[in-house]
């Protein structure tokens, strides 16, 4: 397990208030509500840790959790889309999330969490520019999640429409297929990461 010393470290509604030093690398994740955001933090960090992010109160703020070796923030971001939130709530959440995306804290690695069922969904693609704006200067992993819901004809078929919905807005990132019951899955995902990381410790620290 990659992430094995992992602790919660803040919530945060704002960037300012983030305590972790500047130099350790950022993954952030990030995804409509109900995507399967919290499920496959369960299953990189272990239970314990992400049902933090599901408490009250802390669905609409920055969570930040501390891997120390090797030494990275991960960072889960309040869902988008979610259907109780009244407009107003939703624009303020949506500011504040764009002005720490422009910020120098925004994640070097996001994940962007997209349901293998449904592709890019309009609530989706309202997002898009955002995360395309970010990935002119940080790296973009897409990782559809609840593969196992579909049959296997179903997940070339929809592996292969997603992909052409994100060359269609120009968005070129690698799709990870995703399930938290395939372990193949996990693994493949925290070797992403462990690649990204080893990767990133060997160039000059980005601000
Ligand atoms: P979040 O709102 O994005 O944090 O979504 P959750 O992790 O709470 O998941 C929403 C629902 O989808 C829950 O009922 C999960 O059990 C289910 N779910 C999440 N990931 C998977 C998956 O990989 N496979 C299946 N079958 N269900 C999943």
């Amino acid at each position: 397990m990659l992430f094995r010393k992992t602790q919660f470290i803040a919530s945060c509604s704002d960037w300012k208030q983030w305590p972790a030093p500047l130099t350790a690398p950022v993954i952030g994740f990030w995804g409509r509500s109900n995507v399967g955001k919290s499920s496959l933090l369960n299953a990189i960090l272990g239970s314990k840790l992400a049902h933090v992010s599901k408490t009250p109160g802390r669905t609409r703020l920055i969570n930040l959790f501390e891997n120390q070796d090797p030494h990275c923030i991960l960072c889960d971001l309040p869902g988008y889309g979610y259907a109780s939130l009244s407009h107003s709530e939703g624009e303020e959440i949506a500011n504040r999330l764009h002005k720490y995306l422009a910020s120098p804290r925004a994640p070097h690695l996001l994940c962007w969490l997209v349901d293998a069922r449904h592709g890019l969904t309009k609530t989706d693609l309202a997002i898009a520019p955002l995360i395309l704006e970010l990935a002119q200067t940080r790296d973009l992993l897409v990782i559809s999640t609840k593969n196992d819901k579909l049959t296997n004809n179903e997940r070339i078929k929809n592996q292969g429409m997603l992909e052409k919905q994100l060359d269609d807005i120009g968005c070129f990132a690698q799709v990870l297929p995703f399930s938290c019951s395939s372990t193949n899955a996990v693994e493949r995902l925290n070797n992403i990461f462990s690649d990204f990381l080893t990767a990133y410790s060997q160039q000059d620290p980005i601000e």
